[in-house]
């Protein structure tokens, strides 16, 4: 008999339906946003960053149980997705919320579907998060992080328009330019290293389309690009300039909530689709391995499983740059070390600014603020045992040396017909290595193939090629696979953007983009 038809139960889910009117409250992680003064969630987005320099957190997980899991499982991924935010977002109608998982999800923009999972082999699976517009797993946050913004500043009253500013090193400036692309209330503009990106990146920003979007070269390598943007930041005139016409700055990087919270979403859908597909019954539990930089993807997994979902293990997957595969064994998050280039670029990070909100639920914000305030100072921190041990109860660490993930992306198109990514095999190199006797783990997929075809190729024992244009139709003709429809059309795009600035020009180009 359905649940609502017992009486008692059917009181138990009015009040909860009840409770759900009540908007969900959000913290800083540093302590000068508490309870007693928590915002709104359209406001935590709107902001980014708390004003003591945290970061935004829920005051309180919403619940996922069982019969709740049994609800989506027929649902589509964008219902899903309406469903998960829905108990986050409680400041924001549910008829734009809802339009905007429609949106964001839909066949155009996810041609493949938003997370379809594939199995690798026994027990082993790829969660593929690279079918949206810029086939990287980036655009799973910003094809819906750019309409809870835009909602955000109708739902605060704001009155100006933000103004995203970003410098990019490749992969996330062009998935916010595809986000933010012809949103209402806001405009982005795009700098680049002219020595600083790929042949087949630079192609994708200067060929980007939308009304409100603006790209340039700036001389010089990411350093240069980013702390021009920085400056411009923090400079009064900028600001002032700025307002006057009617917009105020904000960023799209990774700190934002509103770039967090749409990431939680794959992980339920993904337990979702194996009990369809009878790989799991619903109460089973499986583990996540996930190729970590920042520490975004891997945090939203464990939001996930606070929230109920039956989560065994958080495998934090790391390349040769492994400080958190350290910090996970020693519990001394230590960034003074060499940094490396590796095959898998979007994880070369050495300071995994995510970490700071698990850092927040195992120890509490006063703690957080002192690790915080000791990784500026020195670079590094060690959290105390009993934090250690909370941590250690969901994440276990491993990395992959460049040799490994050679090795991974041959073998397991050799062995297994699976064509995967550096970034990918990482997580399948980590998760192999770590693996129970019948512990089913999902492997986060965080890009194509085909967006590091060179690398691809070469790690396959094929060099017919001279550039990376050519060498992605090499990986299509030695292994079959199909290019997704993204990189295919991209020849055939115009160049819209050619502009190369210097450094000390950013900041009056910026500005003379801006119309009253
Ligand atoms: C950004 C990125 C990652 C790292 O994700 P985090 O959330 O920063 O840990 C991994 N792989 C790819 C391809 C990425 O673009």
């Amino acid at each position: 008999m359905p649940l609502h038809y017992n009486p008692n139960k059917r009181k138990e889910a009015f009040a909860c339906a009840k409770a759900m009117t009540v908007v969900m409250k959000y913290i800083s992680t540093r302590g000068m946003i508490t309870s007693e003064n928590a915002i709104g969630s359209a406001d935590a987005i709107k902001r980014g960053l708390a004003p003591d320099g945290g970061l935004f957190m829920p005051l309180e997980f919403p619940k996922l149980s069982k019969e709740e899991i049994e609800k989506y499982i027929p649902l589509s991924y964008p219902e899903r997705a309406f469903e998960i935010l829905s108990k986050f977002l409680t400041d924001y109608p549910g008829d734009v919320l809802k339009k905007a998982c429609l949106d964001a999800y839909s066949e155009k923009t996810f041609e493949k579907g938003a997370a379809p999972i594939k199995k690798v082999c026994n027990d082993l699976y790829s969660l593929e998060l690279w079918h949206g517009p810029t086939c990287a797993f980036k655009d799973e946050a910003l094809q819906i992080m750019p309409k809870l913004l835009s909602a955000a500043l109708k739902i605060t009253n704001e009155p100006k328009t933000a103004f995203i500013l970003v410098a990019t090193s490749g992969d996330t400036g062009k998935a916010a330019l595809e986000g933010y692309r012809d949103v209402d209330k806001v405009k982005i503009m795009v700098y680049y290293p002219s020595d600083g990106v790929s042949a087949v990146q630079k192609k994708q920003m200067a060929t980007q389309e939308g009304e409100n979007v603006e790209v340039c070269a700036v001389h010089g390598n990411f350093d240069d690009a980013q702390s021009g943007v920085k400056k411009i930041f923090s400079d009064p005139d900028a600001q002032r300039r700025l307002n006057e016409k009617g917009y105020f700055f904000s960023s799209a990087n990774s700190i934002n909530w509103g770039r967090l919270v749409p990431q939680i979403v794959y992980y339920v859908s993904a337990y979702c689709d194996l009990i369809k597909t009878g790989d799991i019954k619903n109460g089973d539990k499986i583990s996540f391995a996930v190729p970590t930089g920042n520490f975004g993807n891997i945090l939203a997994a464990y939001i996930a499983k606070e929230m109920g979902l039956p989560v065994s293990r958080l495998i934090c997957a790391s390349n040769t740059n492994n400080v958190l595969t350290d910090f996970l064994k020693t519990g001394t998050y230590d960034k003074n070390r060499t940094f490396h280039t590796t095959m898998s670029p979007s994880m070369d990070i050495l300071i995994s600014s995510n970490l700071e909100r698990l850092l927040y639920l195992c120890a509490g914000c006063d703690k957080t603020a002192e690790y915080m305030r000791s990784l500026a100072q020195d670079g590094k921190y060690t959290v105390s045992s009993d934090v250690m041990e909370k941590i250690e109860k969901t994440f276990v660490g491993e990395f992959a040396s460049e040799n490994d993930c050679k090795k991974t992306i041959k073998e397991t198109f050799e062995k297994y017909g699976y064509l995967c990514d550096p970034h990918t095999a990482v997580g399948i190199f980590c998760a192999k290595k770590l693996k129970k006797a019948n512990e089913k783990i999902v492997v986060a997929s965080t890009a194509s193939p085909f967006k590091f075809a060179a690398d691809v190729c070469r790690c396959l024992g094929h060099t017919d090629f001279s550039n990376d244009f050519e060498a992605i139709d090499a990986l299509s003709l030695h292994t079959g696979a199909e290019i997704p429809g993204p990189i295919a059309s991209l020849s055939s795009k115009k160049v819209r953007f050619s502009d190369a600035i210097d450094p000390d020009q950013m900041k009056e180009t910026t500005l003379s983009k801006i119309k009253a």
